[in-house]
């Protein structure tokens, strides 16, 4: 019991790979200072880029205009 206690088995999550939750892992709750930076990074992209994804994804421009257009001119 104390032994589990004092190691808690964490998932990255960046990479997925199992690591000890300790204190002496300072990169925690990822496995690799590594792995940090590349979620930090994702995580910055990802607030920038989710509004212009949805929207690109959403939105195709040239079906909806088509039929305004072609009211107007007839
Ligand atoms: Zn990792």
């Amino acid at each position: 019991m104390e032994n589990s206690e004092s190691k808690l088995q964490v998932k990255c999550p960046q990479c997925g790979l199992l690591i000890f939750y300790s204190k002496e892992n300072k990169n925690r709750p990822f496995c690799s200072d590594r792995c940090k930076i590349l979620d930090l990074g994702a995580w910055a992209s990802e607030k920038f880029r989710v509004p212009t994804q949805e929207h690109a994804d959403f939105a195709h421009p040239d079906l909806e205009p088509t039929e305004s257009d072609d009211d107007a001119d007839t």
